[in-house]
């Protein structure tokens, strides 16, 4: 049988799988990685662990939800879709259960500018997305709010998803969103975490090419 197009892409999506469990930023088979593709994007596929993963198994989706093969797509199909299609400069989809990132998500909490770092997410906080049932397009409208001019937020009581030009951009950003995570809650363990204001985030923002701030912090 012929090959599936695109080896090279799906190859790259199990090995994205395969080192965010060895970041230690997931656990299992709870986060998905997909990237753009002409007409729509290939998804790491649902419950299969990454190691058993071969590249046959990686799935097409189509932008309009529908997809290829009796191998069913990441359940979180529909936020990656809906990344693709709101965000043009999104080219690959992280979603993640790190555990820092969760235990914010948990406590329905935003990660406020405590760190300037916060501008990688492109803006002066990172948002929590209200919670619903995983794999709804609840969950992914909820999740396009908390995303509004940000490549990445929370999601209540869930974990985080994140976007970026490519997967090792976006992977950067996952591991990025989760140190800040882990930096915020150790901060807030000791006390109240000062937040830097609006005008002390906007040469920030203009260095990680965000050329705006908003009124938040
Ligand atoms: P999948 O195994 O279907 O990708 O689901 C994992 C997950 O993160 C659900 O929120
Ligand atoms: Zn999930």
């Amino acid at each position: 049988m012929a090959q599936p197009k695109h080896q090279k892409l799906r190859r790259e999506i199990i090995d994205a799988c395969l080192q965010m469990n060895g970041l230690g930023i997931n656990q299992g088979t709870s986060g998905n990685i997909s990237a753009r593709i002409a007409g729509g994007f290939l998804i790491s596929p649902s419950a299969i662990p990454y190691d058993r993963t071969s590249p046959s198994q990686i799935v097409p989706v189509r932008l309009d939800g529908s997809y290829q093969g009796d191998v069913k797509p990441s359940s979180e199909w529909r936020m990656h879709l809906d990344i693709y299609a709101a965000r043009p400069e999104a080219q690959a989809v992280v979603h993640a259960h790190p555990t820092f990132c969760t235990a914010l998500s948990c406590l329905r909490k935003d990660i406020p500018a405590f760190h300037y770092m916060i501008a990688a997410a492109g803006g002066t906080d990172i948002r929590c997305a209200d919670y619903a049932t995983f794999g709804t397009q609840e969950l992914s409208d909820h999740m396009l709010t908390a995303l509004r001019d940000r490549t990445a937020c929370l999601l209540g009581t869930h974990g985080m998803i994140c976007f970026g030009a490519n997967l090792e951009r976006a992977m950067w950003l996952a591991v990025e969103v989760e140190a800040l995570a882990r930096q915020y809650w150790h901060a807030c363990q000791a006390g109240k975490p000062h937040i830097l204001s609006a005008k002390q985030m906007q040469p920030v923002l203009e260095a990680f090419g965000f050329g705006y701030a908003d009124h938040a912090g």
